[in-house]
């Protein structure tokens, strides 16, 4: 039943800036400055965001003036859940305990008899590995599970395609979503985790930022979404509780993307919330997930798997 997979998949080979540009052309209207040259990351996305929408000199860049980075709600608001971020889980769900979705009976694949044990820890005595891990065809990249140093697939474009589409109905609805983070290179993310360590420490930059080779933007399945014109709430809990962020919230997975790392799971998923972090893994999984308000983890390798709104597998 589960499979616990390593191995390249022939959708995840490198393709470049293509899809971001498009998107950036869709969203700006041929914006030059989001060519995406550059691992998109919030400092520079918001920078070039000003530019090209405010006509600004983006003088802040990778200064203060941004406090939140990617992955990164910001400290200070970091040990502050608000409580009524969007986490709601829709009617009908099923919320499963944090780390209560233990095993149901022996998975010869798997190697742990609990699978969604340590899940959200570090292991330092493990190199990382030579292939990435797909379990029953999804990738799944976190704290327990990191990627080859040389995966570098860019964008999924098929996950560009959904986030088009999505976007295009979100405007529909008056909202202009930007992604201003989305595919990272491994060093793009040494350069990041090693900021943010040298400024809040080991322990609190593990809480928020990924270290290389174990940040999900590296799969070119990420995006990280704002609101044009309201980058004062990217990457911050606020975002959630805005009328874009409760939209994305609610009709994401329409598109087949799942709100990441929910509030309440960081035992599992070994993030805090981020109402910013979107995760495409196709309509019909991305469905399963927000109805049942399980993690990734817990639907790809807990009990949960299966129930209470997965009849047909
Ligand atoms: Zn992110």
């Amino acid at each position: 039943m589960r499979r616990i997979d390593t191995r390249n998949k022939k959708t995840h080979k490198s393709k470049g800036w293509v899809p971001a540009a498009s998107v950036a052309v869709l969203l700006f209207g041929g914006g030059a400055a989001w060519t995406g040259a550059h691992g998109w990351d919030l400092k520079e996305s918001a920078a070039s965001l000003r530019g090209a929408l405010g006509g600004e000199t983006p003088t802040d860049a990778g200064s203060g003036g941004q406090k939140g980075t990617e992955e990164n709600s910001a400290p200070d608001s970091a040990g502050q859940p608000t409580g009524d971020g969007p986490d709601q889980p829709a009617d009908g769900v099923v919320t499963q305990p944090a780390g209560g979705t233990s095993e149901k009976g022996g998975d010869p694949a798997s190697s742990a008899d609990d699978p969604l044990a340590g899940i959200a820890e570090y292991d330092d005595n493990r190199p990382l590995p030579s292939e990435p891990t797909y379990i029953d065809g999804v990738l799944l990249a976190n704290k327990k599970y990191p990627l080859p140093a040389d995966f570098a697939p860019g964008v999924d474009p098929e996950a560009q395609e959904a986030f088009d589409e999505m976007a295009a109905a979100a405007r529909l609805d008056g909202f202009e979503l930007a992604p201003f983070s989305t595919f990272r290179t491994f060093e793009r993310q040494k350069e990041l985790y090693d900021q943010y360590v040298a400024r809040d420490g080991v322990e609190a930059a593990d809480r928020y930022s990924a270290r290389p080779g174990y940040s999900e933007h590296q799969t070119g399945l990420t995006f990280d979404i704002g609101e044009v014109n309201q980058e004062q709430h990217w990457a911050r809990d606020s975002f959630g509780d805005t009328e874009a962020g409760k939209w994305l919230f609610a009709n994401a997975h329409r598109f087949g993307f799942i709100l990441r790392y929910p509030e309440g799971k960081e035992d599992i998923t070994g993030y805090m919330h981020e109402s910013w972090h979107y995760r495409y893994v196709g309509k019909e999984i991305a469905a399963k997930i927000h109805s049942s308000g399980l993690t990734l983890e817990e639907y790809l390798l807990g009990s949960g798997k299966g129930a209470p709104s997965d009849p047909d597998k």
